[in-house]
Protein backbone atom coordinates (compact mmCIF):
# COMPACT_ATOMS: atom_id res chain seq x y z
CA UNK A 1 0.00 0.00 0.00
CA UNK A 2 2.69 2.43 0.60
CA UNK A 3 4.71 1.54 -2.60
CA UNK A 4 4.81 4.88 -5.27
CA UNK A 5 2.37 3.24 -7.76
CA UNK A 6 -0.50 2.81 -5.40
CA UNK A 7 -0.84 6.22 -3.89
CA UNK A 8 -4.04 6.61 -2.13
CA UNK A 9 -4.93 9.56 -3.36
CA UNK A 10 -6.58 12.66 -1.56
CA UNK A 11 -10.03 12.24 -4.02
CA UNK A 12 -11.27 10.02 -7.13
CA UNK A 13 -14.18 9.53 -9.15
CA UNK A 14 -16.23 6.74 -9.20
CA UNK A 15 -17.01 4.80 -12.62
CA UNK A 16 -19.39 2.25 -12.62
CA UNK A 17 -20.30 0.00 -16.10
CA UNK A 18 -23.38 1.85 -16.29
CA UNK A 19 -21.55 4.86 -16.88
CA UNK A 20 -19.74 3.87 -19.50
CA UNK A 21 -21.93 2.06 -21.40
CA UNK A 22 -23.92 5.50 -20.96
CA UNK A 23 -21.13 7.33 -22.59
CA UNK A 24 -21.01 4.68 -25.43
CA UNK A 25 -24.77 5.53 -26.51
CA UNK A 26 -24.03 8.83 -27.07
CA UNK A 27 -21.17 7.80 -29.15
CA UNK A 28 -23.53 5.69 -31.24
CA UNK A 29 -26.19 8.29 -31.21
CA UNK A 30 -26.69 11.23 -34.16
CA UNK A 31 -25.28 13.82 -31.70
CA UNK A 32 -22.03 13.88 -29.97
CA UNK A 33 -22.75 18.19 -28.53
CA UNK A 34 -25.80 19.96 -28.93
CA UNK A 35 -28.15 17.18 -29.07
CA UNK A 36 -30.83 15.77 -26.68
CA UNK A 37 -28.42 14.85 -23.53
CA UNK A 38 -27.46 18.13 -22.39
CA UNK A 39 -30.96 19.64 -21.72
CA UNK A 40 -31.83 16.52 -19.69
CA UNK A 41 -28.88 16.60 -17.71
CA UNK A 42 -30.29 20.16 -17.00
CA UNK A 43 -33.47 19.18 -16.42
CA UNK A 44 -32.48 16.48 -13.80
CA UNK A 45 -29.92 18.19 -12.04
CA UNK A 46 -32.61 21.19 -11.86
CA UNK A 47 -35.30 18.39 -9.99
CA UNK A 48 -32.77 17.21 -8.18
CA UNK A 49 -32.21 20.77 -6.48
CA UNK A 50 -36.57 21.71 -6.99
CA UNK A 51 -35.24 24.72 -9.34
CA UNK A 52 -37.12 25.54 -12.34
CA UNK A 53 -33.62 26.15 -14.46
CA UNK A 54 -30.13 24.82 -14.87
CA UNK A 55 -27.50 25.61 -17.22
CA UNK A 56 -24.47 23.17 -18.11
CA UNK A 57 -21.73 24.90 -19.10
CA UNK A 58 -17.76 23.42 -19.96
CA UNK A 59 -16.65 23.91 -16.41
CA UNK A 60 -17.61 25.66 -13.20
CA UNK A 61 -14.94 28.19 -14.13
CA UNK A 62 -17.29 28.83 -17.27
CA UNK A 63 -20.22 28.64 -15.15
CA UNK A 64 -19.15 31.32 -12.59
CA UNK A 65 -17.97 33.65 -15.40
CA UNK A 66 -21.26 33.21 -16.78
CA UNK A 67 -22.93 33.82 -13.53
CA UNK A 68 -20.95 37.20 -13.38
CA UNK A 69 -22.24 38.47 -16.74
CA UNK A 70 -25.97 37.30 -16.16
CA UNK A 71 -25.70 39.65 -12.89
CA UNK A 72 -24.48 42.43 -14.81
CA UNK A 73 -20.82 42.80 -13.19
CA UNK A 74 -19.11 45.08 -15.20
CA UNK A 75 -15.70 47.44 -14.99
CA UNK A 76 -16.82 49.67 -12.63
CA UNK A 77 -18.24 46.87 -10.34
CA UNK A 78 -16.88 45.07 -7.16
CA UNK A 79 -17.31 41.31 -6.56
CA UNK A 80 -16.03 40.03 -2.93
CA UNK A 81 -15.66 36.20 -2.30
CA UNK A 82 -13.60 34.10 0.14
CA UNK A 83 -9.56 34.14 0.27
CA UNK A 84 -9.83 30.67 1.00
CA UNK A 85 -11.07 29.47 -2.21
CA UNK A 86 -9.67 27.96 -5.69
CA UNK A 87 -8.38 31.18 -7.75
CA UNK A 88 -11.49 30.93 -10.41
CA UNK A 89 -14.04 32.14 -7.55
CA UNK A 90 -11.92 35.39 -8.05
CA UNK A 91 -11.03 35.03 -11.43
CA UNK A 92 -14.56 35.57 -12.47
CA UNK A 93 -14.65 38.76 -11.77
CA UNK A 94 -12.10 39.71 -13.78
CA UNK A 95 -13.00 38.22 -16.30
CA UNK A 96 -15.97 41.15 -16.46
CA UNK A 97 -13.39 43.65 -16.06
CA UNK A 98 -14.78 43.99 -12.19
CA UNK A 99 -12.07 44.36 -9.34
CA UNK A 100 -11.98 41.58 -6.80
CA UNK A 101 -12.01 41.93 -2.71
CA UNK A 102 -12.11 39.45 0.03
CA UNK A 103 -13.93 38.57 3.51
CA UNK A 104 -11.65 36.47 5.55
CA UNK A 105 -13.08 33.56 6.72
CA UNK A 106 -14.75 32.18 10.05
CA UNK A 107 -11.76 30.23 12.17
CA UNK A 108 -13.67 27.19 12.59
CA UNK A 109 -15.72 26.13 9.28
CA UNK A 110 -13.33 28.28 7.50
CA UNK A 111 -15.99 29.64 5.51
CA UNK A 112 -16.58 33.24 4.56
CA UNK A 113 -17.49 34.56 8.11
CA UNK A 114 -20.84 36.88 7.84
CA UNK A 115 -19.82 38.97 10.83
CA UNK A 116 -16.70 39.75 9.28
CA UNK A 117 -18.77 40.74 5.55
CA UNK A 118 -21.37 42.71 7.66
CA UNK A 119 -18.02 45.02 9.21
CA UNK A 120 -16.64 45.39 5.85
CA UNK A 121 -20.12 46.56 4.51
CA UNK A 122 -20.20 48.97 7.32
CA UNK A 123 -17.27 50.12 6.59
CA UNK A 124 -17.05 50.52 2.86
CA UNK A 125 -17.03 53.36 0.04
CA UNK A 126 -17.07 50.89 -2.65
CA UNK A 127 -20.05 48.24 -2.25
CA UNK A 128 -19.95 44.85 -3.54
CA UNK A 129 -22.27 44.81 -6.69
CA UNK A 130 -22.03 40.51 -6.30
CA UNK A 131 -20.73 38.37 -2.88
CA UNK A 132 -19.56 34.98 -3.82
CA UNK A 133 -19.31 33.02 -0.95
CA UNK A 134 -18.02 29.70 -1.28
CA UNK A 135 -19.46 26.01 0.57
CA UNK A 136 -15.69 25.34 1.44
CA UNK A 137 -15.38 21.40 1.89
CA UNK A 138 -19.10 20.64 1.17
CA UNK A 139 -20.66 22.50 4.15
CA UNK A 140 -22.60 25.65 3.32
CA UNK A 141 -22.39 29.21 3.99
CA UNK A 142 -24.49 30.51 6.89
CA UNK A 143 -26.55 31.63 3.88
CA UNK A 144 -29.48 33.00 5.61
CA UNK A 145 -27.10 35.91 7.66
CA UNK A 146 -25.24 36.86 4.19
CA UNK A 147 -28.94 36.88 2.23
CA UNK A 148 -29.81 39.12 5.01
CA UNK A 149 -27.06 41.22 4.60
CA UNK A 150 -27.93 41.32 0.22
CA UNK A 151 -31.23 42.34 1.13
CA UNK A 152 -29.65 45.53 3.62
CA UNK A 153 -26.97 46.54 1.64
CA UNK A 154 -28.21 46.02 -1.92
CA UNK A 155 -25.77 43.16 -3.30
CA UNK A 156 -26.42 40.06 -5.42
CA UNK A 157 -25.35 36.64 -4.39
CA UNK A 158 -23.67 33.53 -6.52
CA UNK A 159 -22.90 30.46 -4.40
CA UNK A 160 -19.80 28.85 -5.67
CA UNK A 161 -21.12 25.39 -4.62
CA UNK A 162 -17.99 23.48 -6.48
CA UNK A 163 -18.32 21.68 -3.46
CA UNK A 164 -21.23 20.14 -2.36
CA UNK A 165 -23.73 18.55 -5.36
CA UNK A 166 -26.20 16.95 -2.94
CA UNK A 167 -25.39 18.40 0.55
CA UNK A 168 -28.29 20.48 2.08
CA UNK A 169 -29.00 23.72 4.02
CA UNK A 170 -32.03 24.14 6.06
CA UNK A 171 -34.07 20.96 4.80
CA UNK A 172 -33.36 22.08 1.04
CA UNK A 173 -30.50 21.11 -1.06
CA UNK A 174 -27.69 23.12 -1.61
CA UNK A 175 -28.15 24.73 -5.64
CA UNK A 176 -32.05 25.55 -4.66
CA UNK A 177 -31.36 29.40 -4.59
CA UNK A 178 -33.11 30.09 -1.81
CA UNK A 179 -30.56 32.71 -0.64
CA UNK A 180 -28.76 33.20 -3.79
CA UNK A 181 -29.35 34.63 -7.08
CA UNK A 182 -27.13 32.03 -8.89
CA UNK A 183 -25.43 28.56 -7.93
CA UNK A 184 -22.32 27.23 -9.24
CA UNK A 185 -21.77 23.26 -9.09
CA UNK A 186 -18.26 21.80 -10.44
CA UNK A 187 -18.28 18.05 -12.18
CA UNK A 188 -14.81 17.66 -12.47
CA UNK A 189 -13.26 14.38 -11.35
CA UNK A 190 -11.83 15.56 -7.98
CA UNK A 191 -15.60 16.69 -7.01
CA UNK A 192 -18.74 15.30 -6.09
CA UNK A 193 -20.18 13.43 -9.45
CA UNK A 194 -18.16 14.12 -12.54
CA UNK A 195 -18.91 14.71 -16.21
CA UNK A 196 -14.86 14.94 -16.74
CA UNK A 197 -14.97 18.49 -17.10
CA UNK A 198 -18.25 20.38 -16.34
CA UNK A 199 -20.29 22.60 -14.47
CA UNK A 200 -24.08 24.11 -14.47
CA UNK A 201 -25.51 27.19 -13.28
CA UNK A 202 -29.08 27.13 -11.11
CA UNK A 203 -31.71 29.68 -10.60
CA UNK A 204 -35.25 30.63 -10.17
CA UNK A 205 -35.11 33.24 -12.39
CA UNK A 206 -36.34 32.82 -16.43
CA UNK A 207 -34.57 35.98 -17.69
CA UNK A 208 -31.25 34.96 -15.96
CA UNK A 209 -31.29 31.19 -17.45
CA UNK A 210 -31.42 33.00 -20.59
CA UNK A 211 -28.97 35.46 -20.09
CA UNK A 212 -26.75 32.72 -19.15
CA UNK A 213 -27.81 30.59 -22.31
CA UNK A 214 -26.93 33.09 -24.57
CA UNK A 215 -23.55 33.75 -23.18
CA UNK A 216 -22.78 30.29 -23.20
CA UNK A 217 -22.95 29.54 -27.04
CA UNK A 218 -21.63 33.34 -28.42
CA UNK A 219 -24.67 35.53 -27.38
CA UNK A 220 -26.45 33.45 -29.68
CA UNK A 221 -29.88 33.16 -30.12
CA UNK A 222 -33.25 31.04 -32.23
CA UNK A 223 -35.48 32.26 -30.08
CA UNK A 224 -37.72 34.81 -31.76
CA UNK A 225 -38.47 36.23 -28.73
CA UNK A 226 -35.39 37.83 -27.98
CA UNK A 227 -34.85 38.69 -31.55
CA UNK A 228 -34.57 42.20 -33.81
CA UNK A 229 -37.02 42.28 -36.03
CA UNK A 230 -38.18 39.16 -37.46
CA UNK A 231 -36.35 35.80 -37.99
CA UNK A 232 -35.95 35.77 -41.62
CA UNK A 233 -36.29 31.63 -41.62
CA UNK A 234 -35.85 28.53 -39.61
CA UNK A 235 -32.03 28.67 -40.51
CA UNK A 236 -32.13 32.17 -38.65
CA UNK A 237 -30.12 33.00 -35.32
CA UNK A 238 -29.13 36.28 -34.27
CA UNK A 239 -26.62 37.82 -31.98
CA UNK A 240 -27.72 39.60 -29.35
CA UNK A 241 -24.73 40.54 -27.12
CA UNK A 242 -20.90 38.92 -26.65
CA UNK A 243 -20.60 35.67 -25.44
CA UNK A 244 -18.10 32.59 -25.26
CA UNK A 245 -18.58 29.01 -26.54
CA UNK A 246 -18.60 27.45 -23.10
CA UNK A 247 -21.33 24.44 -24.20
CA UNK A 248 -20.98 20.83 -22.60
CA UNK A 249 -21.17 18.18 -24.62
CA UNK A 250 -24.00 15.31 -24.87
CA UNK A 251 -21.23 12.79 -24.00
CA UNK A 252 -20.07 14.59 -20.90
CA UNK A 253 -23.86 14.81 -19.62
CA UNK A 254 -24.74 11.39 -20.15
CA UNK A 255 -21.77 10.64 -17.88
CA UNK A 256 -23.26 13.15 -15.38
CA UNK A 257 -26.46 11.78 -15.90
CA UNK A 258 -25.46 8.68 -14.93
CA UNK A 259 -23.79 9.53 -12.52
CA UNK A 260 -26.65 11.74 -11.02
CA UNK A 261 -28.06 8.21 -9.59
CA UNK A 262 -25.55 7.38 -7.06
CA UNK A 263 -24.96 11.00 -6.09
CA UNK A 264 -27.09 10.39 -2.65
CA UNK A 265 -24.72 7.04 -2.49
CA UNK A 266 -21.71 9.19 -2.91
CA UNK A 267 -22.72 11.51 -0.48
CA UNK A 268 -23.60 8.50 2.17
CA UNK A 269 -20.12 6.57 1.22
CA UNK A 270 -18.52 10.26 1.85
CA UNK A 271 -20.15 10.72 5.19
CA UNK A 272 -19.53 7.47 6.53
CA UNK A 273 -15.63 7.99 6.16
CA UNK A 274 -15.40 11.36 7.64
CA UNK A 275 -17.35 9.55 10.48
CA UNK A 276 -15.20 7.01 11.03
CA UNK A 277 -12.22 9.55 10.60
CA UNK A 278 -13.85 11.56 13.34
CA UNK A 279 -14.78 8.56 15.54
CA UNK A 280 -10.74 7.25 15.35
CA UNK A 281 -9.18 10.53 15.61
CA UNK A 282 -11.48 11.47 18.83
CA UNK A 283 -10.25 8.17 20.65
CA UNK A 284 -7.20 9.92 20.76
CA UNK A 285 -6.18 13.61 21.95
CA UNK A 286 -4.93 14.14 18.63
CA UNK A 287 -2.90 17.45 17.93
CA UNK A 288 -5.52 18.58 15.19
CA UNK A 289 -8.75 19.59 14.79
CA UNK A 290 -10.86 17.79 13.06
CA UNK A 291 -14.16 19.61 10.43
CA UNK A 292 -16.38 21.41 12.63
CA UNK A 293 -19.67 21.15 11.44
CA UNK A 294 -22.22 23.72 12.47
CA UNK A 295 -24.69 24.35 9.68
CA UNK A 296 -28.54 23.38 10.02
CA UNK A 297 -27.93 20.62 7.09
CA UNK A 298 -25.50 18.70 5.53
CA UNK A 299 -22.18 18.45 4.52
CA UNK A 300 -21.11 17.12 1.10
CA UNK A 301 -17.71 15.89 2.43
CA UNK A 302 -15.68 16.96 -0.82
CA UNK A 303 -12.96 17.01 1.49
CA UNK A 304 -12.20 16.45 4.97
CA UNK A 305 -10.09 19.10 6.32
CA UNK A 306 -7.52 18.77 9.48
CA UNK A 307 -5.66 21.66 11.22
CA UNK A 308 -2.41 20.93 13.14
CA UNK A 309 -2.38 22.68 16.11
CA UNK A 310 1.62 23.61 15.98
CA UNK A 311 1.44 24.41 19.69
CA UNK A 312 1.50 20.33 20.13
CA UNK A 313 3.74 19.37 17.39
CA UNK A 314 7.04 19.73 16.83
CA UNK A 315 6.61 18.95 13.21
CA UNK A 316 5.19 21.90 10.66
CA UNK A 317 2.94 21.04 8.49
CA UNK A 318 5.26 20.34 5.29
CA UNK A 319 6.95 17.84 7.48
CA UNK A 320 3.66 15.70 8.06
CA UNK A 321 2.32 16.53 4.80
CA UNK A 322 6.28 15.30 2.97
CA UNK A 323 6.41 12.39 5.36
CA UNK A 324 2.78 11.03 4.46
CA UNK A 325 3.08 11.19 0.70
CA UNK A 326 6.70 9.16 1.04
CA UNK A 327 4.12 7.06 2.48
CA UNK A 328 1.77 6.78 -0.35
CA UNK A 329 -0.86 9.15 1.00
CA UNK A 330 -2.24 11.52 -1.23
CA UNK A 331 -2.58 14.38 1.09
CA UNK A 332 -3.52 18.08 -0.29
CA UNK A 333 -3.87 21.86 0.72
CA UNK A 334 -6.81 24.00 0.25
CA UNK A 335 -6.21 26.04 -0.45
CA UNK A 336 -3.31 28.97 -0.68
CA UNK A 337 -5.15 32.37 -0.19
CA UNK A 338 -5.98 33.72 -3.32
CA UNK A 339 -4.62 37.01 -2.35
CA UNK A 340 -1.57 35.93 -1.67
CA UNK A 341 -1.02 34.48 -5.38
CA UNK A 342 1.45 36.78 -7.28
CA UNK A 343 -1.21 37.43 -9.75
CA UNK A 344 -3.54 39.15 -6.90
CA UNK A 345 -0.60 40.82 -5.11
CA UNK A 346 0.06 42.77 -7.95
CA UNK A 347 -3.77 44.46 -7.23
CA UNK A 348 -2.32 45.37 -4.15
CA UNK A 349 -3.32 42.93 -1.50
CA UNK A 350 -0.71 41.41 0.68
CA UNK A 351 0.09 38.91 4.05
CA UNK A 352 -1.62 40.55 6.70
CA UNK A 353 -5.24 41.48 4.93
CA UNK A 354 -6.91 38.45 5.72
CA UNK A 355 -5.29 36.75 8.92
CA UNK A 356 -7.94 34.34 9.87
CA UNK A 357 -7.24 32.77 6.23
CA UNK A 358 -3.65 32.95 6.21
CA UNK A 359 -3.31 31.20 9.60
CA UNK A 360 -5.58 28.52 8.94
CA UNK A 361 -3.95 27.55 5.31
CA UNK A 362 -0.25 27.64 7.11
CA UNK A 363 -1.89 24.33 9.19
CA UNK A 364 -4.55 22.65 7.20
CA UNK A 365 -4.08 18.98 5.45
CA UNK A 366 -6.53 17.58 3.46
CA UNK A 367 -6.80 13.86 4.06
CA UNK A 368 -8.02 11.42 1.53
CA UNK A 369 -11.91 11.06 1.07
CA UNK A 370 -13.98 9.86 -1.52
CA UNK A 371 -16.58 6.96 -1.76
CA UNK A 372 -13.94 3.84 -3.08
CA UNK A 373 -11.89 4.71 -0.25
CA UNK A 374 -11.45 1.36 1.57
CA UNK A 375 -11.44 0.99 5.30
CA UNK A 376 -8.27 -0.72 4.73
CA UNK A 377 -6.88 2.13 3.38
CA UNK A 378 -8.45 4.58 5.70
CA UNK A 379 -7.07 2.32 8.89
CA UNK A 380 -3.91 2.58 7.23
CA UNK A 381 -3.93 6.61 6.58
CA UNK A 382 -4.64 6.80 10.49
CA UNK A 383 -1.98 4.60 11.28
CA UNK A 384 0.68 6.18 9.85
CA UNK A 385 -0.75 9.95 10.60
CA UNK A 386 -0.60 9.41 14.35
CA UNK A 387 2.93 7.56 13.51
CA UNK A 388 4.28 10.39 11.84
CA UNK A 389 3.03 13.06 14.60
CA UNK A 390 4.35 11.30 17.03
CA UNK A 391 7.68 10.72 15.60
CA UNK A 392 10.06 13.32 16.59
CA UNK A 393 12.08 15.12 14.28
C1 LIG B 1 -13.11 23.15 -8.60
C2 LIG B 1 -13.51 24.51 -8.19
C3 LIG B 1 -13.81 25.51 -9.12
C4 LIG B 1 -13.59 25.35 -10.60
O1 LIG B 1 -14.23 24.26 -11.11
P1 LIG B 1 -13.90 23.76 -12.59
O2 LIG B 1 -15.09 22.91 -12.94
O3 LIG B 1 -12.64 22.97 -12.49
O4 LIG B 1 -13.77 24.94 -13.47
C5 LIG B 1 -14.26 26.74 -8.66
N1 LIG B 1 -14.41 26.97 -7.35
C6 LIG B 1 -14.11 26.04 -6.41
C7 LIG B 1 -14.31 26.36 -4.96
C8 LIG B 1 -13.64 24.79 -6.81
O5 LIG B 1 -13.31 23.88 -5.89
Amino acid sequence: MSDKNSIIPYSRQSISNEDIQAVIDVLKSDFLTQGPVVPLFEKKVAEYCSIPYAVAASNATACLHMACHALGVGPSDVVWTSPNTFVASANCALYCGAKVDFVDIDPKTYNLCPNKLEEKLRNTKDLPKVVIPVHFSGQSCDMAAIHALSQKYGFKIIEDASHCIGGSYRGKKIGNCDYSDITVFSFHPVKIITTGEGGICMTKEAFLAEKLNHFRTHGITRDKKFMEGKSEGSWYYQQIGLGYNYRITDMQCALGLSQLNRLDDFIDRRREKAVYYNQAFGRNALPFAIPYENIPGESAWHLYVIRLDPKKITKDRKDVFDALKKNGIGVNVHYIPVHLQPFYKKFGFRRGDFPVAEAYYENALSLPLFPNLKQKQQDYVIERLETVLNEQL
